[in-house]
């Protein structure tokens, strides 16, 4: 699909911009830190799914998912475990996306559209796993209190470039994040994480920034 008419280009962060632990087994490394066995494991992840919108619009803080997981569950945590920091130590470069979005920004606004924890952002940031990259627009769950792949965020975004619907386009790991854009007439390129450099050539492609 080539998109010649694209003005604006809203990045996901988790598995477009940095590598989060979508196709690896980190997940699972994080429990077995923990010492959890197969019950815990369960519970964990069944708590954690029940509060994560919580969390992505910083409705809850991750002390009191922690405090939650401790109370309806035999879980002892670590003394001063803190499950944001815990998520970031474990998240990677996307190495090759730099070069990418460079290029896109010297012809297009390059912004961020992406669910997020309390705290998280200034975190990766502190880790040095972003990209060097001046976004135009930061569009952060946490802080506007709506996440993907809720209508609200998008709609917003929406209203950010002055209802230019049809000038945008949308980049994302997750099927289900595009689909609300989808239905607003954005253009939309499903990132394969398993694939990065050909999901890079892709984005390039659909601009005709390459040929
Ligand atoms: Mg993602």
């Amino acid at each position: 699909m080539k998109v010649n008419h694209i003005e604006f280009i809203y990045f996901d962060l988790w598995w477009v911009v940095i590598q989060d632990f979508s196709g690896t087994n980190k997940w699972d490394e994080m429990l077995f830190d923990l010492w959890l066995d197969t019950q815990w494991k369960e519970d964990f992840r069944r708590i954690f799914n029940q509060n994560v919108d919580g969390l992505s619009t910083w409705d809850i803080e991750s002390w009191e998912l922690i405090w939650i997981l401790e109370k309806e569950t035999a879980i002892a945590f670590p003394k001063y475990y803190n499950l944001i920091d815990d998520f970031v130590m474990r998240f990677e470069e996307n190495k090759g996306i730099e070069e990418v979005i460079k290029e896109i920004q010297k012809t297009h606004k390059v912004w961020l559209l992406t669910n997020m924890y309390p705290w998280m952002f200034w975190k990766i940031k502190a880790k040095w796993i972003l990209p060097d990259i001046v976004w135009d627009i930061i569009i952060d769950s946490s802080e506007v209190k709506m996440k993907k792949p809720y209508d609200g965020i998008y709609t917003y975004a929406e209203k950010l470039s002055w209802k230019k619907w049809d000038q945008l386009l949308f980049i994302d790991n997750l099927e289900e994040n595009l689909v609300p854009a989808s239905k607003l007439w954005w253009s939309t390129i499903l990132y394969n994480p398993e694939k990065p450099e050909e999901s890079n050539t892709k984005i390039l492609e659909s601009l005709w920034i390459i040929h």
